[in-house]
């Protein structure tokens, strides 16, 4: 287990680039946590944070959804950050249903837009 836990953050392909500036914006803060990424929304914050140190899973729907839902279950996370899209029908519905639903079981803090974001991770820093 981590110590401190880690970050996972998560974004439909619609609404990456909010994320990838919400990290950008956040930088020092997310910095101080280890911070896991389904594997695109990675690539990005990658791209817009190069000093951010991200471990990249597997794309969402190849079953990134599922693993940063394994880590909650194995405790290593602390706080989901998924920037959800709710305007367009996504094959891997069930998986980031089944995410939201370990977050809730284990319950663990689960910002779905950005003005959640900004209140869970003050709350955190
Ligand atoms: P992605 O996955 O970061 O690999 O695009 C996110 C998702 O759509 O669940």
């Amino acid at each position: 287990m981590t110590d401190p836990k880690a970050i996972a953050l998560i974004a439909h392909d619609q609404k990456k680039d909010d994320l990838a500036e919400f990290a950008r914006s956040h930088q020092p803060a997310l910095s101080r946590f280890p911070i896991v990424a389904t594997g695109t929304t990675g690539e990005r914050i990658t791209a817009a944070c190069p000093g951010l140190e991200v471990r990249r899973l597997k794309s969402g729907p190849l079953g990134g959804d599922q693993q940063i839902g394994a880590l909650i279950a194995t405790g290593d996370i602390s706080l989901v950050i998924f920037f959800v899209d709710p305007l367009t029908a996504m094959p891997h519905d069930v998986d980031v249903k089944a995410l939201m639903r370990l977050a809730i079981v284990y319950d663990i803090p689960m910002a779905l837009n950005r003005a959640t974001a900004e209140t869970l991770l003050k709350a955190v820093s």
